[in-house]
């Protein structure tokens, strides 16, 4: 047995309970895995609202590190290694489990749990956001929003040590400080300033060629508003709810635009795209280029007020859930 969140109808942080669950032997390329740090991610609000519908009951959570304790005939891991993973499935917060070692990254000698937790749904986004789904490229400017959010803070720091110019956008004074100090050239308070008329004011009234948008329904217009002539908006997430559908007239209004809307499980399919991606992103954290802030920390038996305060806005960076 172990303890593990789950859902039985979707709703709000209420219907998630912290339940005794069987845990079954490790099946064929499966192994089972100690979690010693979970990662709170917005998509566990979607899985957990049923905007993303899923089959229920349901664990709930995609992130986490720990230690393999048990390994399934054919999986290439060990006993003891020390693994991390974020699309193998969804029911991280539990105190154990069991994954498809396929789906599993060993984390590197001087990366700690919390930081393997923090860093590696949001970072792998940021590696396939700004290197493989619109490629960013030095002298290039380009506008994120929620700069001080989990994959804002990431997002900045990489961004900028490409020799981008980066537009952040944030809802607070304190939050413009947390982004301004993770790579930001510009901060925008979105709520007081019009986003499209600040980024043409910093651009010479260009406008970007690329605008990363997790935030969704609230800033999909500005988004689109704030792109130059062929520019890019990659639609990423729905913090704000999901966008309204794209009137194809308004991307030719807009000079000949492109609207893309790419997930990290599509960009991280294969074993090696899942792997390469971490690693690069390991690789930043061990030589100092990405620094992981992480903001928040709760108990797994404090899971609904951790999902209140990500959806409240009132987290920054990133949120560990402690087994
Ligand atoms: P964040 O830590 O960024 O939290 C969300 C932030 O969005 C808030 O802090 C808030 O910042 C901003 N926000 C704006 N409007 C709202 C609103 N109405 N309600 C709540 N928040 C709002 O979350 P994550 O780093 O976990 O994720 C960021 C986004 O990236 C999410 O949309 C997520 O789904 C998406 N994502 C998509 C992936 C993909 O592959 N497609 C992979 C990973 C994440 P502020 O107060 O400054 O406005």
């Amino acid at each position: 047995m172990t303890r593990a969140v789950q859902i039985t109808a979707a709703g709000g942080p209420e219907a998630m309970t912290l339940t005794e669950v069987s845990l079954e032997a490790s099946g064929p390329g499966m192994v089972q895995v100690e979690n010693r740090a979970i990662g709170l991610n917005f998509i566990d609000t979607y899985h957990r609202s049923g905007l993303y519908p899923m089959p229920l009951p349901s664990g709930l959570g995609t992130e986490g590190a720990g230690v393999v304790t048990a390994v399934g005939e054919g999986a290439d891991l060990a006993v003891g290694d020390r693994v991390a993973y974020c699309s193998a499935g969804i029911g991280s917060y539990a105190e154990a489990l069991n994954l498809p070692a396929a789906r599993l990254v060993k984390i590197p000698e001087g990366v700690d749990f919390d930081t393997a937790a923090a860093v590696m749904l949001k970072g792998q986004t940021v590696e396939y956001l700004l290197q493989r789904c619109r490629p960013l490229l030095s002298g290039e400017t380009c506008l994120f929003h929620a700069a001080a959010g989990g994959v804002g803070l990431l997002f900045g720091q990489w961004a900028s040590a490409l020799g981008a110019t980066v537009i952040g956008t944030v809802s607070s004074a304190a939050k413009a400080e947390l982004a301004a100090a993770n790579g930001y050239a510009h901060v925008i308070n979105y709520s007081e300033q019009d986003v499209a008329a600040a980024v043409a004011d910093i651009t010479g009234g260009a406008g970007v060629p690329v605008v990363y948008d997790g935030v969704g329904r609230d800033t999909f217009a500005a988004s689109l508003a704030s792109l130059q002539p062929r520019g890019m908006l990659v639609s990423f997430g729905n913090a704000s709810g999901a966008p309204e559908p794209v009137d194809l007239q308004r991307l030719a209004q807009g000079g000949s635009l492109y609207v893309t809307r790419p997930t990290l499980v599509t960009y991280t399919g294969t074993t090696d795209e899942l792997r390469d991606s971490a690693a690069a992103v390991f690789e930043r954290v061990l030589d100092g280029r990405l620094r992981v802030e992480i903001q928040q920390r709760y108990p797994l038996e404090r899971i609904a007020d951790a999902h209140r305060d990500l959806e409240a806005r009132r987290t920054t960076g990133s949120t560990v859930i402690v087994p």
